[in-house]
């Protein structure tokens, strides 16, 4: 199976973390053996001391709950850190930064540990955790909300909605805030009111050298730009402050299910109708098959379909007349659309990503949707090796890409769609060749391709050429930024940027 990083087990991260090197004589092997004794001893001691300084817990092999604290969302990830500290905020996360400073200890930051790659988790490093760190604010009056590092979009939603307000953000409740953010954060909101980072007013992060800066658009402005969309390269947010708008209580749902058979003239006629959508209509085509069970009716239970989703927050009393149209482009399989509550809107999907299921997601940002496009994905839509996996096409434009695209370190603002690859899968034995699947629609879109949206980007197979790519003209910039901020690149968990003065 091609899961990453499978290696390690506890006891073997004090040689990690403490590296003797390799190259020693055989006549030096027992002064090697003492060496490494003592360094063990001091990594053991140095841990001790990182666990007293925190009020969080400090979780290490061996605890109960150390299994379940190093098991993120994907099942395929299964790392195994030498520590992990669960802050209880914000003076936690500087003790354990100026920690893995001091002692250069590898780390890695979780917020809601939804990242597709594992990311969040480390082989033989420290997990700077905020799990704790979910709390959420609301000031209604001033329409803004902070919330801590760690909170999920299921925390921010929860808060706003009794005020009739919401953040735009992603699809699926216990997605992370904090890394949706960082690199993008699309939803159903994103055409009417652009990323979730572009709705950012401020964030408190902890930076490399310790220390606790605002960054906003009069203070720190250059790390400000590049936390919106540089990801976690330039320290620990342990808050973010952001923009809500009135939506809801109620919305319209739009969730209509089309056989396959009819997928190519249909995607045609989303397309059509979505380029001159009003901007509050949230719209998404996905290549998928139906529930195996109730309440898709019987005969079409499983059967691959085109999927039209989407949800339009604009007036109310509008909104059965915006949506009807793509409920009525055939003879629907079922059609789950109507008014629904924003805040129910935003967990209808969860319970087709359940945690610890297996999953590899990668993406492609689509110049055109023309029939050679639209052919390509139906066919390998039709090679799918398992019923959970999807094809997505996002539907951008309006207040995404009217940001210039130096205005965040965010550039690519261009493109009309995304193409969401998602392999999703139960047995470990189906890994490769899901995971291939994935790869080999990758692979065929790269004809029309213009990059990939760095919160679906596989394993980060392409590493430097895949964030040149997404930054583009930003990326220099980005790495000065870096170089101010972190030169000795501590902050290499994420997508890593490397600093370059
Ligand atoms: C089920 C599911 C649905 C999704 N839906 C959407 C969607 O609708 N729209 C969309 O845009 N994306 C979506 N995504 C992608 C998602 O945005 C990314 O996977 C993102 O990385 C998840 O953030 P997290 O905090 O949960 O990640 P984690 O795994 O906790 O962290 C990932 C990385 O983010 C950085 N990070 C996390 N927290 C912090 C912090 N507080 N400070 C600094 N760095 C931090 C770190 O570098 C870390 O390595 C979805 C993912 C999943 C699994």
């Amino acid at each position: 199976m091609t899961s990453p990083e499978r290696a390690g087990r506890p006891g073997r991260e004090s040689r990690t973390f403490f590296s003797v090197g390799g190259r020693e004589s055989m006549n030096g092997l027992q002064q090697l053996e003492t060496k490494r004794r003592k360094l063990v001893a001091l990594s053991i001691r140095a841990i001790e001391k990182l666990g007293q300084a925190l009020r969080g817990e400090l979780i290490e092999p061996g605890d109960v709950g150390y299994d379940e604290a190093r098991k993120v969302w994907n099942g395929l990830i299964d790392k195994w850190p030498v520590a992990i500290a669960r802050c209880s905020g914000t003076a936690d996360v500087m003790v354990c930064v100026n920690f893995a400073r001091e002692h250069r200890m590898p780390f890695t930051v979780r917020g809601g540990g939804h990242n597709v790659a594992g990311r969040a988790l480390c082989d033989g490093g420290l997990v700077i955790d905020l799990s704790a760190m979910r709390s959420v604010r609301v000031d209604p009056a001033a329409r803004t909300v902070r919330a801590q590092g760690g909170a999920t979009l299921g925390d921010i939603d929860h808060e706003t909605q009794p005020f009739g307000l919401a953040v735009p953000l992603g699809l699926v409740s216990a997605t992370g805030a904090a890394g949706l953010c960082l690199h993008g954060g699309a939803g159903w909101l994103t055409r009417r009111y652009g990323l979730t980072l572009d709705n950012l007013i401020s964030v408190d992060i902890v930076t490399a050298d310790g220390q606790l800066r605002r960054a906003g658009e009069k203070e720190n402005a250059d790390l400000f730009w590049a936390v919106r969309g540089g990801g976690g390269n330039f320290g620990v947010v342990t808050s973010f402050e952001f923009r809500a708008y009135p939506v809801g209580p109620e919305v319209w749902f739009l969730a209509t299910l089309y056989p396959m058979s009819h997928a190519a003239s249909l995607l045609k006629a989303v397309r059509d109708f979505a380029a001159a959508a009003p901007e509050e209509f949230g719209i998404l085509a996905s290549l998928w098959s139906a529930a195996p069970g109730s309440p898709i009716s019987e005969q079409y239970r499983g059967a691959p379909v085109l999927a039209v989703l989407g949800c339009y927050s604009g007036p109310f009393e509008q909104g059965q007349a915006v949506i009807q149209p793509l409920r009525e482009l055939a003879e629907p399989i079922a059609d789950f659309s109507g008014p629904m509550p924003f805040a129910q809107v935003q967990t209808f999907l969860d319970a087709d990503y359940p945690d610890g299921m297996l999953y590899y997601w990668k993406s492609a940002y689509l110049r055109r949707l023309d029939d050679e496009v639209i052919n390509v994905l139906i066919d390998h839509a039709a090679r799918r090796p398992s019923a959970l996996s999807s094809l997505d096409v996002w539907f951008l434009g309006g207040a995404f890409g009217r940001v210039p695209p130096d205005k965040t370190a965010f550039a690519r603002r261009d493109v009309p769609y995304v193409l969401g690859i998602e392999a999703n899968w139960r047995e470990s034995s189906q890994s490769d060749a899901n995971i291939a699947w994935a790869r080999a629609v990758y692979d065929a879109a790269q004809p029309f391709a213009h990059g990939l949206y760095l919160n679906f980007p596989g394993f980060v197979e392409d590493g430097d050429k895949l964030l040149q790519g997404a930054y583009e003209a930003n990326y220099p910039r980005l790495q000065s930024i870096k170089a101010k901020y972190d030169p000795d690149n501590l902050f290499q968990g994420a997508l890593n940027i490397p600093p370059k003065a």
